[in-house]
Order: structure tokens, then sequence, then C-alpha cells
């Protein structure tokens, strides 16, 4: 099972990566928490990536494609991935087709989780995010059982640097402009898998595996 993810910020890739990694055993490969590591351990890349990042930009191509074409050969990728945040470009989606052929492997589905401009403002401010293994929460739907405190692996959250509301309003510009477009490409390719984002995790949950198994 090879899947990507697609959607605006605060659709919920990442809470569904998450829940499909845990039901497929397929790793969840996010760029956005590859980065955020590299961030935290002072990494040339994190320290090149963070200043993209916190203005709500993407990292330019050609350090997120060196990123997850080291990742997709790891040993725990060899039998399917769910890529949560890449490709976020026409550029990295055509770099990512070659690396697969290459590879000779392809994806499977690619799902798109459609949430209205509106509703995903409410969702970006409030959020919070575990520093350790990425598990979100918010304040308003999904508070953790202790401030602060990550539920799975009590790990420290934080409010990331991207949610606050001017960062958020550029990047779903960003995303409009440079990530929607992907929708085309890959409808174009006959595995575009459109879903709606709006209810609970659960129902979402159930209309991801609904058309990815
Ligand atoms: P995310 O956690 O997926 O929301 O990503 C957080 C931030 O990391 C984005 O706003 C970008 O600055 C950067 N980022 C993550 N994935 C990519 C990507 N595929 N291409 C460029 N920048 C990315």
């Amino acid at each position: 099972m090879r899947l990507i993810l697609l959607g605006p910020p605060g659709a919920g890739k990442g809470t569904q990566a998450k829940m499909l990694d845990e039901k497929f055993r397929r790793p969840q490969v996010s760029t956005g928490n590859i980065l955020r590591k590299s961030i935290q351990n002072g990494t040339e890349i994190g320290n090149r990536a963070k200043i993209f990042m916190d203005a709500g930009k993407l990292v330019p191509d050609d350090v997120v494609i060196g990123l997850i074409k080291e990742r997709i050969v790891e040993e725990d990728c060899r039998a399917g991935f769910i890529l949560d945040g890449f490709p976020r470009t026409i550029v990295q989606a055509e770099r990512l087709t070659e690396t697969l052929d290459e590879m000779d492997l392809s994806i499977d589905a690619v799902v798109d989780i459609e949430v209205e401009g509106e509703e995903l403002l409410g969702r970006l401010t409030g959020r919070s995010t575990c520093i350790d293994c990425g598990a979100m929460f918010h304040e308003m739907s999904r508070p953790p059982l202790k401030a602060s405190v990550c539920d799975s692996c009590e790990g420290e959250l934080c409010q990331r640097e991207d949610d606050k509301e001017d960062t958020i309003k550029k990047r779903l510009e960003v995303y409009e402009k440079e990530t929607a477009p992907l929708k085309e490409y890959y409808r174009k390719q006959g595995n575009l898998k459109t879903v709606q984002g709006s209810g609970s995790v659960e129902d979402i949950f159930s209309r991801v595996c609904a058309v990815v198994s």
C-alpha cells in the first residue's frame, strides 16, 4: 500500500495518516515531522528549513525531495508508506513519480481530504502538537487528558510557530497556489480519491478506509 494524503493545512492529514499507519502497519511519512525533528536536532537542513516554515512558505523542492528519497528506501517502507504533506508542488510530484518508476513501484491511491477554508482557520488556531511523536490535539475538539502532555507518548505539547493566525493565512494561500493543482495532476493519472473532511475523526477515517481498501 502506497498512499498520498492531499488536502489543505488543517484538513487532518496527519491524524488520518497516523490512524492508517496503526491500522495497516505502513509508516506515516510526514515531511513536516521530519523537518521539525531536523530543527529540533539543530541540523543544517533544519536551520535552513525553519526560516521558510516559520514564514508559512514551502521549503525548497530540492530539500524535501532529498529527504523523501532517503526515507522511502528505508526498510520499514519496503511494503508501503503513507505520504503526509508530500508532494506539495508539481515538481515534487513529478520527481516522486520518477523515483518510484526507477524502483518499479507506483502510488496506489491519492486521497484528497476536502475541508472549507473558514473551518480550517478554526481548526489550526488552538491546535497543539507533540514534539516527540507528532500527535495533534485541539483545545476545543480534542483536548489532551493532561495539559501540555501528549496522551500517546507523554511528550511535551507545543503550539507550532506556523499555527499562528498570520502564518496560517499564508499557508492557506500557498496551498491554493502550489498544492491544489496536484489534484488535477493525480486526477489525470486516474488515482485521485476525494473524501469529505468534515465530521468526527472516526467518520473521516471510515471514508478514507473505504477508498483505499
Ligand atoms: P506540515 O506539518 O505538513 O503542515 O508542514 C509544515 C511546514 O513544513 C510547511 O508549511 C512547509 O513549510 C514545510 N513542508 C512540509 N512538507 C513540505 C513539502 N513537501 N514541501 C515544502 N515544504 C514542506
